[in-house]
């Protein structure tokens, strides 16, 4: 009998994991990934929404289109997660697994910040992009917070790359000199993986007179007003919003959660119970939430499974990963991470260039035709 594999969420980690083990497998694989929704959007597409370079539909890659061997992708919303039993509910129907890998991804909980909903913006969802996108337009001058509500967040240097677009855009729009814009980062620095990357982004910052307030949260927004944790009050004419994190709310109903994220042995992903796994956002790696970080998760997973499956080596979670931010004019910068192969993290750091423009858009096609055959 084939064994069955569960892989809950198509997103960086699910479509990673399935494609390989579609590949190692082909027709004799079993697996069943289950997404709620019906179709894919990469986190960075949703700047180019929020500044309508682009629109949600342009960039939306359709599910349909993620046919490989073996796999059986299913649009259900998953209701309870039962990781002893690997049993899984979802709104349809019950699924049984012999491997079961979550991975649901990060909620956004607004409530953590009361006002956020009622007073300002975040640019962290798809909605919430597309949003953005027709009240921009009629944004003509006054303060701009481009705030992050909690850590951690995904994507360490995004809501940077927020903060050096809107620059460019309101530039372009002649109302940059009507504007003041503030950076407010829980963190010591807006890259902590890469000194040399921080330090580009410090200094660019300087250059385009964006204020950077550090280790500081925007815990509640006023009309007009945001309040910081250290009890600063910042008004705004425009506030731009990372929310706070969390699990989806099944996974901290299922228990597997301990202070906030799922509990997971770094090295192999697994959780507690054998032959259940997490990988990507909701698992405590401590690496950064990134979806880079989840594909090298999803390689360790996929052979865990496949060893166990049919013999051969286990890849050893590599924390590999690497971090992309647009610098609003065309330049791209990138840093390539490694965490846990060697004794300390490893960065290297290419400068904001035209090429690394390049380097992007091959990181977005290599994924759309691995993924989606697209
Ligand atoms: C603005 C922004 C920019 C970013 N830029 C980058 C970047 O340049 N490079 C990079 O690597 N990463 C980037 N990221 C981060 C990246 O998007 C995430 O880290 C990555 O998607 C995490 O992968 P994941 O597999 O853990 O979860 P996700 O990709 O979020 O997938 C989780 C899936 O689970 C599904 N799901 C959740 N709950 C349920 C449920 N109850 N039932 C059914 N399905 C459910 C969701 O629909 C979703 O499809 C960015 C993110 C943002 C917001």
């Amino acid at each position: 009998m084939k064994s069955r594999v569960l892989i809950l969420g198509a997103g960086f980690g699910g479509m990673e994991l399935a494609t390989l083990l579609s590949r190692s497998l082909g027709d004799d694989a079993d697996v069943i990934i289950i997404d709620q929704r019906d179709s894919f959007v990469f986190g960075y597409s949703r700047i180019d929404v929020m500044f309508g370079k682009t629109t949600l539909d342009a960039v939306r890659l359709p599910y349909a289109s993620f046919a490989k061997p073996g796999i059986r992708l299913v649009k259900e919303t998953i209701t309870a997660i039962d990781a002893e039993a690997k049993r899984v509910t979802t709104n349809r129907g019950t699924y049984e697994a012999d491997f079961l890998v979550i991975a649901l991804g990060a909620d956004y909980d607004m409530a953590a910040t009361p006002g956020l909903s009622e007073h300002g913006n975040e640019f962290y969802s798809d909605a919430g992009a597309d949003r953005l996108r027709d009240i921009m337009p009629d944004f003509s001058g006054g303060p701009v917070i481009v705030g992050i509500c909690g850590f951690p967040y995904k994507c360490p240097p995004g809501p940077s790359e927020c903060a050096l677009t809107l620059h460019h855009y309101l530039t372009e729009r002649g109302i940059r000199d009507a504007c003041d814009i503030t950076f407010v980062s829980p963190l010591s620095s807006p890259m902590p993986a890469s000194a040399e990357m921080a330090n580009e982004l410090v200094n660019t910052f300087e250059e385009y007179g964006i204020r950077l307030l550090r280790q500081k949260t925007v815990v509640r927004l006023e009309p007009g007003l945001a309040v910081l944790d250290d009890g600063t009050e910042l008004p705004f004419g425009l506030f731009l919003g990372v929310p706070k994190h969390q699990p989806p709310q099944v996974v901290i109903d299922s228990g597997l959660t301990e202070d906030g994220w799922v509990t997971i042995d770094l090295p192999t992903l697994e959780t507690r119970f054998a032959d259940v796994y997490a990988i990507g956002d909701m698992a405590a790696t401590g690496l950064p939430k990134s979806g880079t970080f989840a594909e090298s998760a999803a390689q360790s997973v996929s052979s865990s499974i496949l060893a166990k499956l049919a013999g051969g080596d286990v890849q050893r979670n590599t924390g590999q990963g690497t971090c992309i931010v647009e610098f609003g004019d065309g330049r791209v910068s990138y840093a390539e991470l490694d965490f846990l192969t060697g004794p300390k993290l490893e960065a290297v750091f290419h400068p904001p260039s035209v090429a690394g423009k390049t380097f992007k858009n091959g990181f977005d096609e290599t994924r759309r035709t691995r993924w989606f055959n697209a």
